[in-house]
């Protein structure tokens, strides 16, 4: 053992080790007696530290990993090919190619729900534009924008501004390093200036002069602050800077319009008719197929110029998806036959999402890792489905404004209870006592109404309106998501958790 040899300390180890084989026998799992002393011979390690390292996670590193590339299903990943939405990406393509002629491609619309693909379709194909726009060195650029986490004019302006002010110093750092170049040929020899725009030196330093000048006009806009006018001048400015076409993706569209109306679509659609140098194209990504309805008719003209629909997968689309994925990410043989055709078809009947499908597909895996066999299974799809129903409805819950948790809350006491055909008046006197008890403002029975009503939207409860012949209609109301952990959440929450004794309210309902 030459390495022995060198290193004392592990010959002592050794020593110790081969002297002491009583510890090792001492081990629950008895193993023979000859292989604990080469075990210790070759790890070095001190025996009575063995038993107390084996922990947590040893046993779930010693099974086969399911996972080739678990990174591969994961929502960041990008995915280089995109099977069915051909059909889409060479309509964006034949708009888009335009800008590589050097021209202003029309507006584009995309519209499609959730995990339909537009935003991998998008991010695909500006980054061949691109790559295709450096090789025949066209000066086309792509702007991407997530407006859901943009949300208002001032951001996705500033945001804007500041890439292109970025570019902008790029470019004039590179144009200075040029000229300072070209100055410090010419001063020795003249000829220099002769293949180049300048007949003097003088003219150099003029040009250098300017560009210094530019660079310190390119003052990055904060993130906050500034008059929204301001703003908008510094993208424009920055953006007509030189000669390009730039292409403005704003992922999520219908989020900025819900949130901050359409003056951000109305100044970018309008900004070419001023714009002396570059040209501005805009496409927009929306997951709402009504939002153009809110917009201002000649916003929606000019973003609507060319509209593209990605529809939903079906169930063999959602299979050559998931398949394609699965190859890289699992091990070989880490699927049983039943896996994806059982994700596709869950996916499939909610709307053809494709990030569901995946999502299934990795949490189906790591069921599976957890469970130490090598092999997905049928039921851990199944497990899945209910985990990632079960995470949507405790992510929703949790983000619920405190009067609706508190009528969730109410609804949930009566159930709780056994009180059935729920009506609304009997959630409304306990929510009214809940809301005495921790100090929050009591909404009218209307306003509870309409809370219910949006708990029903959400999936939360079901409310179904019955008629009581001469007495009117009323709701009849029931809880659609598990009790228990609904609950659970809810008291998680600071506010309804300070309640610790529910009882009276409940009774309070015998009360009116
Ligand atoms: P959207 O923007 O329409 O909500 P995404 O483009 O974000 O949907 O797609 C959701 C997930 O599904 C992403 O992980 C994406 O990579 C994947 N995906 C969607 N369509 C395809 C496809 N045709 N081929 C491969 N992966 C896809
Ligand atoms: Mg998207």
């Amino acid at each position: 053992m030459p390495d022995s040899n060198d290193d004392p300390d592990i010959d002592a180890t050794d020593e110790e080790s081969v002297g002491s084989p009583a510890v090792g026998v001492s081990d629950n799992s008895a193993p023979d007696l000859d292989d604990v002393v080469l075990d210790n011979l070759d790890t070095g390690n001190d025996d009575s530290s063995d038993e107390a390292s084996r922990g947590l996670f040893d046993d779930l590193l010693e099974g086969e990993p399911i996972f080739e590339n678990k990174e591969v299903l994961r929502p960041s990943y990008t995915p280089h090919k995109l099977p069915h939405r051909e059909e889409q990406i060479n309509n964006m393509a034949t708009i888009l190619v335009t800008a590589l002629r050097g021209d202003t491609p029309s507006n584009i619309l995309i519209y499609g729900k959730t995990g339909t693909g537009k935003t991998a379709s998008a991010k695909f194909v500006s980054e061949e534009l691109e790559t295709t726009s450096q090789k025949y060195e066209v000066p086309c650029e792509v702007e991407y924008i997530n407006c859901e986490v943009t949300d208002t004019q001032y951001r996705v302006l500033a945001q804007l501004a500041n890439k292109f002010i970025e570019k902008n110093h790029a470019v004039i750092e590179a144009r200075i390093e040029t000229l300072e170049h070209l100055r410090s040929r010419a001063r020795e020899q003249p000829v220099a200036l002769e293949e180049s725009d300048f007949d003097s030196v003088e003219a150099v330093d003029e040009a250098l002069e300017d560009l210094e000048d530019d660079r310190e006009e390119f003052e990055e806009v904060p993130m906050t602050g500034w008059p929204t006018d301001r703003v908008y001048s510094s993208f424009f400015d920055a953006v007509d800077y030189h000669e390009r076409v730039v292409v403005i993706m704003l992922d999520e569209i219908d989020k900025l319009v819900e949130k901050s109306g359409d003056d951000t679509l109305y100044n970018l659609s309008r900004m070419n008719s001023e714009l002396e140098n570059s040209r501005v194209s805009i496409m927009g990504i929306s997951n709402d197929l009504k939002f153009t309805d809110f917009l201002d008719p000649r916003v929606k003209s000019s973003l609507g110029e060319e509209e593209i629909v990605f529809p939903p997968y079906d169930a063999n689309q959602l299979r050559d998806i998931l398949q394609a994925r699965a190859n890289v990410a699992f091990k070989g043989s880490a699927l049983t036959e039943d896996v994806i055709p059982l994700c596709a078809a869950f996916a499939a009947q909610e709307h053809g999402d494709a990030r569901r499908a995946l999502d299934l597909l990795r949490t189906a895996g790591e069921l599976a890792e957890r469970d130490q066999i090598d092999q997905v299974e049928e039921d851990h799809v199944r497990q899945a489905q209910e985990k990632i129903e079960l995470d949507r409805v405790v992510e929703v819950v949790r983000t619920l404004p405190t009067q609706s948790k508190i009528v969730l809350f109410a609804i949930i006491l009566l159930e709780k209870n056994g009180v059935r055909n729920i009506n609304t008046g009997e959630v409304f006197n306990i929510y009214k006592n809940l809301c005495e008890e921790i100090d929050a403002d009591v909404l009218t029975q209307r306003r509870v109404t309409d809370l219910i009503s949006e708990l029903d939207m959400l999936g939360i409860v079901n409310a179904v309106v019955v008629s009581k012949g001469r007495y009117g209609r009323t709701k009849e109301i029931s809880l659609s998501v598990p009790t228990e952990e609904t609950e659970a959440v809810l008291l998680s929450d600071s506010r309804l958790g300070d309640i610790d004794d529910v009882q009276p309210f409940v009774q309070a309902r015998f009360d009116n």
